[in-house]
């Protein structure tokens, strides 16, 4: 199995398994977003203790790499500090807008390195990004890509 077939088999199974998926009833930062280009819509649910993400869960609907982005996300940042999060999210960004992978190591998350090839899905794999930082910032307004 080549790279690139790996990288397709993990993103169709997180977009049609999504983990971390469903409602957080201890949430202490909730957050929506819209990707109106795709139809993309998620909620995001954050339990952040000391600028630790205890837990992460979403709910929503859209295409498989939107889907399977937040699952993959939900997954990366658990455990992890605000600021390592938002630093996978630079790297993350890097990775979906050049296609560069970057030099440390992302995990799975690298299995998003083929959507640079294709620029009007960069707005899906970052939308619940974009989301769980607003989410963390408490920002009033609802995340939309446009
Ligand atoms: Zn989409």
């Amino acid at each position: 199995m080549s790279l690139r077939e790996l990288y397709q088999e993990i993103i169709v199974d997180h977009g049609k398994n999504p983990r971390h998926f469903g409602k957080l009833n201890d949430a202490n930062h909730t957050h929506a977003g819209h990707n109106p280009l795709c139809g993309d819509k998620l909620i995001i649910y954050v339990t952040e203790k000391n600028n630790v993400i205890e837990d992460i869960t979403f709910e929503g609907s859209g295409c498989a790499i939107s889907v399977a982005s937040a699952s993959l996300m939900a997954e990366a940042v658990k455990g992890r500090t605000v600021a390592e999060a938002q630093t996978l999210f630079d790297l993350f960004h890097h990775l979906v807008t050049e296609g560069k992978e970057p030099t440390v190591s992302i995990g799975k998350l690298t299995a998003f390195a083929g959507v640079a090839e294709f620029p009007v899905r960069v707005k899906c794999a970052t939308l619940s990004w974009h989301t769980l930082k607003a989410a963390l910032a408490n920002n009033p307004n609802p995340v939309t890509t446009e």
